[in-house]
């Protein structure tokens, strides 16, 4: 399996990564879990893996991202953190590793994170489905495209 990752990170370009950030600011994790967590981010899973890549199988910080690819679209490096992801997930799921994944009720297939599944139940049961999905995924990425514009004259404006 480690060896299977290593092909990965290589094939994503993941080591090319300039740490600049972009990635986090577009990312809509913040938004849906109401939180930021580092281990979760690109930069977070790309360095916990590099650490200890063989412990992966108990990761629950590998299973919360919404694979929408924003990241993967604006970095500058080609990065493609979604693809890493996606293809990270389907080899755990053919090693056996379920607990933190849903699967489709006909076809038993691989649905989505379990974190992301509950997320979506406790948003959909309160009636405030809100941006979520109300707003079409251009606009959302329009708006995160805005605040990068909008950091990216940060600096300038301060001068
Ligand atoms: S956008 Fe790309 S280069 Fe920038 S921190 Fe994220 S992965 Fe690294
Ligand atoms: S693919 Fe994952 S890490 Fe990248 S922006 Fe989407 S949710 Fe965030």
């Amino acid at each position: 399996m480690k060896t299977r990752i290593e092909q990965f990170v290589r094939e994503n370009n993941l080591n090319y990564c300039l740490e600049c950030g972009k990635c986090s600011a577009v990312c809509p994790m913040l938004d849906f879990y109401g939180e930021y967590v580092y281990e979760r981010s690109p930069r977070g899973v790309v360095e916990r893996l590099s650490l200890t890549p063989d412990e992966i199988e108990n990761e629950e910080g590998l299973w919360y991202c919404l694979a929408c690819q924003e990241c993967s679209f604006l970095c500058p490096s080609g990065v493609n953190f979604e693809g890493f992801m996606t293809e990270l997930r389907d080899l755990l799921l053919q090693h056996g590793h379920k607990k933190y994944a849903v699967f489709c009720q006909v076809c038993g297939g691989y649905l989505m994170p379990k974190k992301a599944f509950e997320n979506f139940q406790k948003i959909l049961e309160g009636g405030k489905t809100g941006e979520l999905l109300s707003v079409c995924p251009q606009c959302k990425k329009n708006h995160h495209v805005e605040i990068l514009h909008r950091l990216a004259r940060w600096p300038k404006a301060k001068q």
